[in-house]
């Protein structure tokens, strides 16, 4: 039987180029990312069943009420959950499985896997932070992004708790290379 593989959370604040990196990481290693469940809306540019499998509230609730999630949280208003079996099946099979979740679905996941490697990507800086937010969320009113800011500053202050490793993406080849030497047990605990 193939050797189970680690399950990973990668946590950070909106912006700060997670996705990028989470891409990244797959392509050079023996990594997959779980597809999450959201009520959120599809944006144009993706993909049901690529980038989150969509459902309605009620579905979500549903799935709550089956025991369907291995974590579930609500970010931005909306409902976003990792499914327990998909998941499973993917470490059974070998393969690295990285959860791109918030704070609130990392600590669920790690109270039920201690084993979890847990990796929280920061910004160079908060005004780093702050200017790519407004790039990236073009059109919002200058409260909502405080808000967002000031969120990420309470998510970043959470994480100091149960996150192990933290990795600063100043540079992308290097925070890639940092996550990966991380997943594959090179790296020392910060
Ligand atoms: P977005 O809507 O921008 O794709 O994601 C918003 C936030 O929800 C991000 O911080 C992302 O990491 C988080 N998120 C995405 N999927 C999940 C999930 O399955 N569980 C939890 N707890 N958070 C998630």
């Amino acid at each position: 039987m193939a050797k189970k593989g680690k399950l990973v959370v990668i946590s950070g604040p909106s912006g700060v180029g997670k996705g990028t990196i989470c891409r990244e990481v797959i392509k050079k290693t023996n990594t997959v990312i779980s597809i999450s469940v959201s009520t959120r809306q599809r944006s144009e540019s993706e993909t049901e069943g690529k980038d989150y499998y969509f459902v309605s509230r009620e579905e979500f609730q549903k799935k709550i009420a089956n025991n369907e999630f291995l974590e579930f949280a609500e970010v931005f208003g909306n409902y976003y959950g990792t499914l327990k079996d998909k998941t499973e099946k993917l470490l059974d099979e070998g393969k690295n499985v990285i959860l791109e979740i918030d704070v609130q679905g990392g600590r669920q996941v790690k109270e039920q896997y201690p084993e979890t490697v847990m990796i929280f990507i920061m910004p160079p800086s908060r005004d780093e932070l702050a200017k790519r937010m407004t790039g990236r969320a073009r059109g919002e009113d200058p409260q909502t992004a405080k808000r967002r800011l000031d969120g990420s500053s309470r998510e970043i202050a959470e994480a100091r708790e149960f996150y192990e490793y933290k990795v600063t993406n100043d540079q992308l080849e290097k925070a890639v290379e940092e996550v990966i030497n991380i997943i594959e047990g090179k790296a020392g605990e910060i």
